[in-house]
């Protein structure tokens, strides 16, 4: 529906019956009054407005009209017979109006632009419609994001009761197998005992991948002994790994400034990946290097590598490498959980490596020692 708006009636007859000869729906009003009234109640698809009008002109009308909220995206056609200097027309386009056009008008140009600004106004409307819809399905999948996410929460919360249960009572096992000297049954109890260790990593890994999402991983920052935290990760992993044989190269003599817990969990990561991914040759190395007030930790394997070009996609979640997952258990979350602890003290996490020879992951963390 076009609406029209002049004060003199001979122009509203003609302009509504050659709009309405072109097959438009026209409705009139014969003052800026009665068209802001008339804008109030229905929604037009456009509105050919008469500059000189008395009362409202038509500049006072467009600026009105375009505050209302039914009425704030209908293209406005100026007409007039004088007022064709710049000033007014530069007015015009400032109060909404998207043309002008000076009487005496050509019918063909007239027709052209009121076909195009309602066809304009239509494409406005549906692209609106669309918007709409694209937010509504925004709005459904962070929904069903957030559930999952509470799903995983809740999920891995709940193994961990049972596992550390089941840990305990293992544990209990295994003594008393040592106590009867019934010898046979070590080597099944200590592959039960791994495995609910591999359960308790995921459900953990699970549980920090949630906290991440959801912007709820907390850090304990305080001073700790950089080399006491590891040289307990290197013992932990000694322990349950005895067969390999893990170096220590240099020594970190300062108090770091930083969650102890999360960073030795990014050593205790590199280091499960190196004994994971080293079935062969079994030594590690944990070399340590303070240069220009950074604090390099560097663990190298002598492993399966990794080629070049899959390097920068290690840390990224859920990757793995497509021709050894068969071969080695896991999620590939691992590492992307290290490069969050790592990036969150302000370090960075890297790896240098070559197929068939080893691999050196390495994070480098900002100095920030208390003495
Ligand atoms: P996961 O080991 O559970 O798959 P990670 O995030 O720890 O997950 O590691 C991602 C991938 O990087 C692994 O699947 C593996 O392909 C590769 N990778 C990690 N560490 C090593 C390593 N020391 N040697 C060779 N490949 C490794």
């Amino acid at each position: 529906m076009i609406l029209i708006v002049d004060d003199k009636q001979e122009n509203l007859i003609s302009l509504r019956s050659f709009l309405e000869h072109n097959d438009f729906e026209v409705e009139e009003a014969s003052s800026g009054e009665e068209a802001l009234k008339k804008v109030l109640k229905t929604v037009y698809s456009l509105i050919i407005l008469d500059v000189q009008m008395p009362g409202m002109d038509g500049f006072e009308v467009a600026e009105t009209v375009l505050d209302y909220s039914k009425a704030k995206d209908t293209p406005i056609l100026f007409l007039s017979a004088v007022n064709i200097d710049k000033e007014f027309i530069t007015r015009g386009y400032r109060a909404g109006g998207v043309d002008y056009i000076t009487k005496p008008f050509d019918p063909d140009i007239l027709l052209l632009k009121v076909k195009t600004f309602k066809r304009l106004f239509e494409q406005t409307n549906e692209l609106k419609k669309v918007q709409k819809t694209l937010k509504k399905e925004i709005e459904a999948r962070k929904e069903l994001e957030k559930k999952k996410d509470e799903f995983i929460s809740i999920a891995s919360h709940e193994l961990k009761t049972p596992l550390t249960s089941i840990r305990g009572y293992v544990q209990l096992l295994e003594r008393l197998i040592q106590r009867k000297g019934d010898e046979e049954l070590t080597p099944y109890i200590q592959k039960v005992s791994q495995q609910i260790n591999k359960l308790g990593d995921l459900v953990s890994d699970l549980l920090d991948i949630s906290k991440m999402e959801s912007g709820k991983m907390k850090f304990d920052i305080r001073p700790f002994s950089f080399e006491d935290m590891l040289n307990n990760a290197i013992d932990n992993i000694q322990q349950v790994y005895p067969e390999y044989e893990i170096k220590r190269i240099g020594s970190v003599n300062t108090m770091y400034l930083g969650d102890e817990m999360r960073i030795e969990q990014v050593l205790i990561n590199y280091l499960t990946n190196g004994v994971k991914y080293s079935p062969e040759n079994k030594t590690l190395e944990v070399e340590t290097i303070i240069e220009d007030n950074f604090l390099e930790v560097r663990v190298r394997d002598y492993g399966i590598g990794i080629s070049q070009e899959l390097q920068e996609q290690l840390f990224e979640k859920f990757f793995r490498v497509e021709e050894t997952s068969h071969r080695f258990q896991g999620l590939g979350i691992g590492l992307f959980i290290c490069q969050e602890i790592i990036e969150r003290h302000g370090g960075k996490c890297s790896v240098e490596s070559t197929l068939g020879e080893g691999s050196t992951f390495i994070f480098t963390l900002p100095m920030k020692t208390i003495n």
